[in-house]
């Protein structure tokens, strides 16, 4: 069984197996969440971003996840996704929001890594509600980890106090 938490964190700080980062497409770093990531990880990190296989729609299209080493964090891997930006919410926004949560549970399940630390994805500069956002994120985590059986922890990691409040309640906490 999995346990499901709720923190308000800045999630650098997190010693589990995996952070996962909030990022664009290009996987070189940016504003909010992934800023604060390739800051505190150093230049390591933007080195191995920069030898990852760049495609048309960059190193990462939305929905999907990479990972790599973790620098200078105290967790032990990194998992970069990219999130939908919000365009209303008839653009397909719902599906690439929880792909990101799939893919990064399972990018983390195969390659051994028991306890991730999300943060609210989509819901910064991408603009996406917050309600909706944290629905799929526990609705879709909560599927996946049941499906697959190997996730011990997964942490919700909230930087502002409206999502700390929205998860704690979705998660009944
Ligand atoms: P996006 O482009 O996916 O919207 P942002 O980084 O702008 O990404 O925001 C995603 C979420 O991450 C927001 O809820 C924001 O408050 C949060 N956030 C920003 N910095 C941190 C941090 N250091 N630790 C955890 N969450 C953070």
């Amino acid at each position: 069984m999995t346990n499901f938490s709720v923190i308000q964190e800045d999630i650098t700080s997190l010693n589990v197996d995996a952070i996962v980062n909030a990022a664009n497409s290009s996987l070189l770093g940016g504003g909010g969440v992934d800023g604060a990531i390739h800051r505190a990880a150093g230049i390591g990190l933007l080195e191995e971003c920069r030898r990852l296989p760049d495609g048309q729609q960059g190193r990462c299209p939305t929905g999907e996840a990479r990972i790599t080493g973790a620098y200078n964090l105290p967790c032990k891997k990194i998992i970069h996704t990219v999130g939908p930006v919000w365009h209303g919410g008839k653009y397909g926004e719902a599906a690439l929001l929880a792909s990101c949560y799939k893919n990064s549970i399972e990018l983390a399940a195969k390659n051994g890594l028991s306890s991730i630390a999300f943060p609210n994805i989509s819901t910064g500069v991408f603009g996406y509600p917050k309600e909706e956002a944290a629905k799929i994120a526990v609705k879709t985590s909560s599927e996946v980890c049941a499906c697959l059986n190997k996730i011990e922890k997964i942490i919700f990691v909230c930087f502002d106090l409206l999502n700390y409040k929205l998860y704690k309640e979705l998660l009944s906490i």
